[in-house]
C-alpha cells in the first residue's frame, strides 16, 4: 500500500515513491490543490519515477521544473544508509 498525507494549509503533499501520479492528483483535488505537472502517462507512472526523470508536461511553463517543487526526499542507498533531505518522519503517523 502506498501512503500519502496532505497538508492543505501548507500546500504540502508527503507520499511514498510508488504512488501513481493520477491518484495523487485526485487526492489533492479534494483539498482544492493539484500536482504541479501533468503527463499522458499519469494513470500508470509513479511519483518516484517522475522525480527521478524530472518529468515536465503541460504545466511545466506555469509551475516550472518538478525538482523545484520537491521539498525533500527520504531515500535508502545501496549500502542501506538512510538519506533524509527533509524531515518527514511521523508524516504517516509512524514514529521511526
Ligand atoms: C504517454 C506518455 C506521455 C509522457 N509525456 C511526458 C511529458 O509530456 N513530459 C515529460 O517530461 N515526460 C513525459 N513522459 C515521460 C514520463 O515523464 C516518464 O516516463 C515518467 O516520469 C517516469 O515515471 P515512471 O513511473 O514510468 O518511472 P519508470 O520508467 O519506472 O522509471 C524511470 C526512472 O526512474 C527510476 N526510478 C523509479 N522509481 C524510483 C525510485 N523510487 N527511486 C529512485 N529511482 C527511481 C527508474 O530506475 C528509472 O531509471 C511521458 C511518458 C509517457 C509513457
Amino acid at each position: 500500500m502506498q501512503r500519502e498525507t496532505v497538508s492543505s494549509v501548507a500546500g504540502i503533499l508527503v507520499c511514498q515513491a510508488g504512488c501513481v501520479l493520477e491518484k495523487l492528483d485526485d487526492s489533492l483535488d479534494k483539498h482544492n490543490l493539484m500536482m504541479p505537472f501533468d503527463l499522458g502517462a499519469k494513470g500508470s507512472c509513479h511519483i518516484g519515477g517522475n522525480v527521478s526523470t524530472n518529468a515536465g508536461g503541460i504545466r511545466l511553463l506555469r509551475y516550472g521544473s518538478l525538482h523545484g517543487s520537491v521539498l525533500g526526499v527520504e531515500a535508502v542507498s545501496v549500502k542501506s544508509f538512510v538519506i533524509v533531505t527533509c524531515y518527514t518522519h511521523g508524516a504517516f503517523g509512524v514514529c521511526c
